[in-house]
């Protein structure tokens, strides 16, 4: 059986101006969403679904959370930009706001996830050339294979993904990619005396939620404390209460040299990011040789100071650890033969699909939605489901009972 998508006219209306007008860049599970409250989002045609996305988890606080809204239409009509050619008053209190609540001595706000990885990148390398004493130009920062850190030339210089780099280069040099949860291979990389840093991912989210044997990130991090090199956190996805901690790091007591944060760093109201580390890292960046016209402007910094305040007050790491245990022990329980394995860490998991079709996990997505529930495959057979964390025991539960229905349509297929 075909699952059978239901598109109103007016939500073909949508889909034919997006498929006319924008660039051909994303293959969207065919809805047309128009609003959102917690863990819904409703399509043009009044139908709701649970978001099991969540905008790739940086609606980790739910959709439109009130408290998150209501600041930012507050500060929208007080000031939303200066530039950081003048100082604002919500810089400094955003900046020791967010310090304290994640330990380090200085943050470097930015906008998008990837301007935060490069922003991590030019740090590093920066750190290497004046404090650690590496040759001009010589400086390599290790990276793994399967990673995701996004789309800027730089980044996807070291993606081992064809879809990501193919036909986009010459590419930026000083990357070496290592395997993902090899501790011997960082080690015989760490002997090159020119490694600056070690970028990681604690889980890999895009390439089908991977997650590291336990240790792999304590050990990472001694090898490269041991080398004189820095342990660079991508937190951007797994970052933020998602993975049952305030860090996916934070299960493994390691503290990263460089933190990089994104996504739920505004609860998904505007593009907030930002690079933390301590002083003898952070200024080696002086005036004027890094920087965002947008990055930590007056609207992003009330933003991510409410959004991160929700996140504590809510307990909201700890309801993923909880129900992310649930969510794998029921779809665990179902005994699919269709479901090659089911793994995560709190609310960040993903269905392996078995079946011998390349695209059961996108009619699997399609049936999903039909039954209300928005999710969308990863590298071909691997489902994502990160719904917001807000979610309750009881919404979840319901989750897994559509999951349980919609498998049907692999029978079929
Ligand atoms: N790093 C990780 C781990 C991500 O998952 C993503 C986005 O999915 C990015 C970086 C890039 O973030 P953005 O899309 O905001 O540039």
């Amino acid at each position: 059986m075909q699952a059978t998508t239901t598109l109103s006219a007016r939500s073909l209306h949508y889909l034919e101006l997006e498929e006319r007008y924008g660039a051909h860049n994303y293959h969207p599970i065919p809805v047309v969403l128009d609003r959102g409250q917690g863990v819904f989002v409703w399509d043009v045609d009044g139908r709701r679904y649970y978001d099991c996305l969540s905008g790739y988890s940086a609606v980790n606080q739910g959709h439109c959370h009130p408290r998150i809204v209501a600041a930012l239409q507050q500060q929208a009509a007080r000031l939303t930009l200066t530039s950081r050619a003048f100082h604002s008053d919500l810089l400094g209190e955003y900046t020791r706001f967010v310090t304290n609540y994640f330990g380090y001595d200085k943050v470097l706000p930015m906008n998008t996830g990837v301007e935060a990885v490069e922003t991590a990148l030019k740090l590093c390398r920066r750190w290497a050339y004046e404090v650690k004493g590496v040759p001009e130009n010589k400086a390599v920062i290790l990276v793994c294979s399967g990673n995701f850190h996004g789309r800027t030339t730089t980044v996807i210089s070291f993606s081992t993904d064809p879809e990501s780099n193919r036909d986009f280069g010459p590419y930026t040099p000083g990357f070496t990619i290592i395997p993902y949860n090899d501790t011997a291979a960082l080690a015989r990389a760490l002997k090159d005396p020119n490694v600056a840093g070690f970028l990681v991912e604690p889980i890999q989210g895009e390439a089908g939620v991977i997650v590291p044997d336990e240790g792999y990130l304590r050990q990472a991090k001694e090898l490269c404390a041991a080398a004189g090199v820095l342990f660079l956190a991508d937190e951007i996805q797994t970052g933020l209460g998602r993975t049952g901690r305030l860090l996916a790091c934070d299960h493994e007591s390691v503290r990263p040299d460089i933190l990089i944060l994104g996504k739920a760093l505004s609860g998904g109201m505007l593009p907030v990011s930002a690079v933390l580390a301590d002083d003898p890292i952070m200024l080696t960046i002086r005036p004027g040789e890094h920087g965002s016209t947008y990055g930590g402007n007056p609207l992003a910094c009330k933003v991510a100071i409410v959004a991160l305040e929700v996140l504590e007050e809510e307990g909201l790491a700890a309801n993923a650890g909880v129900l992310g245990e649930l969510f794998r022990k029921e779809v665990t329980a179902l005994r699919s033969p269709y479901i090659a394995a089911v793994r995560g860490k709190g609310l960040l998991n993903a269905i392996v699909i078995n079946h011998p079709h390349a695209d059961a996990a996108w009619e699997l997505c399609l049936a999903l939605k039909e039954n209300g529930l928005l999710a969308k495959p990863t590298h071909g057979d691997k489902i994502r489901l990160a719904p917001p964390l807000v979610i309750t025991r009881e919404q979840l539960l319901e989750c897994v009972d559509i999951v349980k229905t919609s498998m049907a349509v692999l029978e079929n297929h």
